[in-house]
């Protein structure tokens, strides 16, 4: 079975796919933006898949790539065009290869045009492609640098996209208008550039009087794609909390996991943490209990009371299930709290897992 997501950068209109095999686990994500990388990576692990790859469409002139990123903290391998001429990938892939994930793979089809290194993805059973900026919907990429030639990308989308069946879905690299996806019979009749009775002239003058005015990351973005998106200067990595082994779950909530607390704990490291159990007070005095040296401060009370908590202290919330206190969280961030983390499970896990726990007030 084939685990597919799309996924939206709403900074640059910039479309991510995460293809995974069901079987295998193993995942590529096409298209990652640095700045997602966090999100991304919690995607993945919710799902249980293992990244194997990243795969650039082209030289990004919008956005940072996150395949540096993502390698760093996945082992993943980078793969982009060889005529992109960029430094840090794994392999650089040609027309006609194949980019793996478990039984799965896409073909490499080159669409050179808007960049000169624009490649476009098909699915092994060509059910769906991964177009880059070469065709959007009802639309495509500027030629107008990177090397852009609408001649090519003339020649690019009616030889390599829209010979596809007709009924493939293609899945475009941007959209600025919210669309998701588009098939090759629509764009066949219906892209305004490339469709219907177009020609190669017509759409050539097209192209050469859009008048668009230059991306505005793209003195950025481009030289740091062309590093697949190693950072000039390590200042500007995304820093996660040291405080605890945490993790960002996909919802944007820092989780830590109940035997990870309970390590604090008993590692007498427990001072630091304050733990604030936000269910009511009932609950905190029933069978199921309380971690020792929890405070109780009931989720309606929270806003009320944050004021009496410690700024300074990481705090680690607790509620039955771990739905409240991820609430809680929110909340504490909004109140200017930055050292907050969610148990994962709440009391039902970290009883399940037979850590220690308390009865009755405190
Ligand atoms: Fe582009």
């Amino acid at each position: 079975m084939l685990i597919f997501r799309q996924l939206f950068d709403p900074q640059s209109s910039t479309y991510t796919y995460l293809l995974g095999d069901a079987v295998s686990g193993e995942a590529l994500l096409i298209d990652p933006v640095f700045e997602h990388v966090r999100r991304d990576t919690a995607l993945l692990r919710e799902l249980g898949l293992d990244l194997v790859a990243t795969v650039d469409t082209h030289v990004h002139a919008d956005h940072v790539t996150g395949a540096w990123l993502l390698k760093t903290g996945s082992g993943s391998r980078i793969m982009l065009s060889e005529a992109s001429a960029a430094v840090n990938a794994d392999r650089l892939l040609k027309h006609g290869d194949q980019v793996s994930f478990g039984s799965r793979h896409l073909d490499v089809r080159a669409t050179p045009g808007h960049t000169s290194g624009c490649l476009t993805l098909v699915l092994d059973d060509q059910r769906m492609a991964f177009t880059g900026d070469s065709l959007l919907i009802r639309g495509c990429g500027r030629t107008d640098f990177q090397q852009g030639s609408p001649g090519l990308l003339y020649r690019s989308v009616q030889e390599q996209i829209l010979s596809l069946p007709s009924d493939c879905l293609l899945y475009p690299g941007h959209d600025y208008r919210g669309l998701t996806v588009t098939s090759v019979a629509e764009e066949k009749r219906f892209n305004p550039r490339l469709g219907g009775d177009v020609n190669e002239s017509d759409f050539a003058g097209y192209m050469n009087h859009l008048g668009l005015p230059h991306p505005r990351l793209m003195d950025i973005a481009v030289p740091a794609n062309l590093r697949c998106g190693q950072p000039d200067q390590a200042a500007s990595m995304p820093q996660d909390p040291s405080w605890a082994p945490l993790t960002c779950s996909f919802s944007g909530v820092w989780e830590i996991q109940p035997a990870a607390l309970e390590e604090r704990i008993a590692g007498g490291r427990a001072n630091d943490i304050q733990i604030i159990d936000v269910r009511e007070p009932a609950e905190f005095s029933d069978a199921l209990g309380h971690i020792p040296g929890a405070r109780l401060l009931p989720l309606s009370q929270l806003a009320a009371h944050s004021a009496d908590i410690d700024k300074a202290r990481p705090i680690v919330t607790v509620c039955r299930s771990g739905a409240r206190s991820a609430q809680a969280t929110v909340l504490l961030q909004k109140s200017g709290f930055s050292l907050v983390a969610n148990l994962a499970g709440g009391m039902l896990r970290w009883r399940a897992e037979a850590l220690p726990f308390e009865q009755g007030t405190n």
